[in-house]
């Protein structure tokens, strides 16, 4: 049959730079200089300059990335954050870290990134009933899409709200040919090992273009320390480690070539799949995604996900759950707007491997078996 595709391979990512990744490993070991040293230093600011933003701050995690940039924003609890809940449940923990209410706003279908016609029913209705006070907005650029910087902005600068952009999923993205992560006041990063930049452990960062933003979020990931041990505010401790620090300068060199590589398999996957009955995803104009995820959608996908599953193909869906349908979330969210397309989504989508390192070879192994399942003798039940 089918040979086994995985849905990642982070292995064949470190190989591929197993000889810069030990050496800058055995460089930082050797140091003595384990948390927020040099090496962090220089992977601010080669961050910085990959983004387009003049700030960039290391920090734990990518959770941790926007629960800082909301405080170093401003943002505190009374306070109203808009965002989605077709997204990683870290989204909406990080509002809730920084003590404000998340207001969970429905995702244009095409996409399934925030809608902007959605998020302006949701402001208006937070503002008729006066509290919490609308203050930020947080799009997520999910599965490597952009969001709909242009609507959303327009939104926010009318309303006067600040956006805050998860980019966790989007490292390297371009809209309107500028890269995500500098048209707010700030953006948050993760670098988890299956992010497209990811580290070998957690890790994350804050980028601004506002130097107090980035002067607070400084402060803040390490207990509000001015000078060492002096607080001049409450802070608390999350911060960046030389070593992943070292690892990501490695990797952020090589972004550029795997985003190449996800955009050549998503090539292959459109090519293969074309004329099969499952929904694509689509690149909405302007938008330059770096393929994250290959989300295909499908009204049998329990059906097929079991199916590609029971043929070795490491299908995964992100996510079976919208946020305020966790159980964590559901009886504790104001509900404001309908979110009819985030749960549809979460009943459709299914994710294709996808990681740059997988061969020609396996992505035809996956059209294949995706053909197999959908033919009249797969028995895929609907
Ligand atoms: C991964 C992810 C996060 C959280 O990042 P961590 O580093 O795992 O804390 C936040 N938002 C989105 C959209 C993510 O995919």
């Amino acid at each position: 049959m089918t040979s086994t595709v995985p849905a990642i391979d982070l292995r064949a990512a470190y190989r591929a730079q197993k000889d810069e990744l030990d050496a800058a490993i055995a460089r930082v070991t050797g140091s003595g200089w384990y948390v927020l040293g040099p090496e962090v230093t220089a992977f601010e600011e080669e961050f910085a300059a990959y983004v387009g933003a003049p700030y960039a701050i290391g920090v734990g995690s990518g959770t941790e990335a926007l629960h800082v940039a909301l405080v170093a924003c401003g943002v505190k609890p009374g306070d109203a954050v808009f965002t989605v809940s077709h997204t990683a449940v870290a989204t909406v923990a990080a509002v809730e870290l920084a003590g404000a209410t998340p207001i969970l706003v429905d995702v244009d279908p095409a996409s399934y990134t925030m809608s902007a016609r959605s998020l302006e029913e949701a402001v208006g209705a937070v503002q008729r009933a006066g509290t919490p006070i609308p203050r930020a907005i947080v799009p997520v650029h999910l599965y490597g899409h952009p969001a709909d910087l242009d609507a959303i902005g327009e939104i926010a600068r009318r309303h006067g709200l600040l956006v805050v952009e998860d980019c966790a999923q989007a490292h390297g993205a371009r809209l309107n040919g500028r890269r995500v992560g500098a048209f707010g006041r700030a953006s948050a990063w993760s670098f988890y090992p299956t992010k497209n930049l990811g580290a070998l452990g957690d890790g994350g960062m804050v980028v601004t273009t506002d130097p107090d933003v980035a002067e607070q979020a400084r402060l803040i990931r390490q207990y509000g320390w001015e000078t060492r041990y002096v607080s001049s505010m409450p802070g608390w401790n999350t911060r960046l480690d030389e070593l992943q620090a070292a690892v990501l300068r490695v990797k952020l060199a090589r972004l550029e070539l795997s985003n190449a590589h996800r955009r050549d398999v998503a090539r292959l996957y459109a090519r293969g799949l074309a004329g099969t009955a499952l929904e694509l995803p689509r690149v909405r104009a302007g938008a330059e995604p770096v393929w994250h995820q290959y989300v295909v959608e499908s009204p049998a996908r329990d059906a097929l996900r079991d199916a590609l599953l029971a043929r070795g193909i490491g299908v995964q869906v992100h996510y079976p759950l919208a946020v305020h349908q966790q159980p964590a979330y559901w009886k504790r969210l104001p509900r404001i707007v309908s979110l009819t397309a985030t749960e549809s989504a979460a009943q459709r989508v299914l994710s294709l491997p996808m990681f740059p390192e997988i061969a020609d070879s396996q992505v035809e192994a996956v059209c294949a078996a995706v053909a197999d399942a959908l033919s009249p003798s797969g028995h895929l039940v609907a």
